[in-house]
């Protein structure tokens, strides 16, 4: 008995003529997700991908489906066995395939989708057979259509018929590589990595920012942005982070301007030193873990002063979210357990006992223009240090 994945396409089955370019991103993500499992070969038809294995004895299904499960692009997938399209072969695999759960269960029903038309008998014909041919093989079973313990489902389909019991929700959204590269900006917090994810999750390839100001923040904050871009990089691939060097410019605004400024200024400067770095790294826009008025950075007054400085799109994905959705996502993700480490971020430092919630524009530029600031920009930009976050294998 042959054993194959199936996998149904998610959002991409709404494109119109562009739906190839999409199909074909998910096939060479699926590919690179997988490479280390072993050998498959990859069919698509009518919206279905076809995993099937070259060698299969030695394929570990389990971690198969953990690597699917993190591939964006994919609505639900399942493990099945592949016959022939003919009555006698389906009943013989199903009983086979589902001895175990058959032998132990005491209800079933069986669900049929008949995808190739040309296939002589309709859905619910091929279900009662199915099921009868159950009936006489296992004693203790009975049917239930309404709460079966084993749903049965037989699809017939262009290459042959499919007998499978559990299909799961894949990770949703589009494929990664499809809506371009933008640049995120990663603190070792609980936000970002989750408005990473999201974005990741809409296509986008990622490149991380990430400000450290060391000897205020230590090695262990960067290395706990690792962790997290690791477990992000599970879903989104492989992300290149770029650490910002960030003690001397958050110094000179703490001893030149007013305290009540250092926040939304330090945010500023933020804004613009990402934005050189990613036109630098060929990135369309922003991201980041911003959420309306969860600190005083994040009103909208504050907001709007940040982004006066922005000359690319800056996504805030979390911008309409509680914190326990967001932390529902980070658990989901597991980035959660890491981003309560208590490591200090540089947005933690010199904060004022004051901020301002609603900073006004004039001012602000007025308290900023003491600093030399396209100087303090060129300089963090030019101290840059590149790590490569790869995709776990
Ligand atoms: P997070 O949980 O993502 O740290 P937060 O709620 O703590 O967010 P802030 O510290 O105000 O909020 O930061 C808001 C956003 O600014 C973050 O989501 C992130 O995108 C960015 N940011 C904050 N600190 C850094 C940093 N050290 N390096 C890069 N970006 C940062
Ligand atoms: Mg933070």
């Amino acid at each position: 008995m042959r054993e194959i994945i199936l996998i149904k396409l998610g959002e991409i089955v709404l494109k119109g003529l562009n739906k190839k370019n999409f199909e074909d991103k998910l096939i060479k993500n699926i590919r690179e997700k997988i490479e280390t499992v072993g050998e498959f070969e990859i069919k698509i038809m009518q919206s279905t991908i076809y995993l099937i294995p070259k060698k299969e004895d030695d394929v570990d299904f389990v971690l198969l489906g953990k690597k699917i499960s993190k591939i964006f692009g994919i609505a639900r997938y399942t493990r099945a066995a592949w016959c022939s399209k003919n009555l006698d072969s389906i009943k013989e695999t199903a009983a086979e395939y589902l001895k175990k759960e058959l032998s132990t269960a005491k209800t079933f029903k069986v669900e049929s989708k008949r995808s190739d038309k040309k296939f002589k008998l309709k859905s619910p014909e091929i279900s009662a057979a199915i099921g009868e041919y159950i009936l006489e093989k296992f004693s203790n079973l009975s049917v239930d259509v309404n709460r079966p313990e084993i749903t049965i489902t037989i699809e017939i389909r262009d290459f042959g018929a499919y007998v499978h019991v559990d299909s799961l929700p894949g990770a949703g959204g589009i494929p990664v590589g499809t809506g371009g590269r933008a640049a995120v900006l990663i603190s070792g917090g609980i936000d970002s990595p989750v408005a990473a994810w999201m974005m990741a999750k809409r296509g986008v390839e990622l490149v991380a920012i990430h400000f450290a100001s060391p000897p205020y923040t230590s090695p262990r904050a960067e290395q706990k942005v690792v962790a997290l871009l690791n477990k992000v990089a599970e879903f989104s691939g492989k992300i290149e982070m770029i650490t910002v060097p960030f003690t001397v410019l958050q110094e000179q605004i703490k001893r030149t301007c007013a305290e009540d400024f250092f926040t939304i200024i330090m945010r500023r400067f933020m804004i613009q030193i990402a934005q050189k770095l990613a036109r630098k790294y060929r990135c369309k826009a922003l991201i980041t873990g911003e959420s309306l008025g969860q600190v005083a950075s994040q009103t909208i007054n504050a907001i709007a002063c940040t982004d006066a400085v922005a000359q690319m799109p800056v996504f805030r994905p979390l911008i309409g979210m509680d914190k326990d959705e967001i932390v529902a996502i980070a658990r989901k993700i597991d980035t959660f357990e890491t981003s309560i480490l208590p490591y200090e971020d540089c947005c933690t430092i010199f904060t004022p006992k004051h901020p301002k919630t609603k900073p006004i524009l004039n001012d602000v530029q007025k308290e900023e223009s003491k600093l030399n600031i396209d100087q303090l920009v060129k300089l963090a930009v030019e101290n840059i240090k590149i790590t490569k976050i790869l995709q776990e294998n």
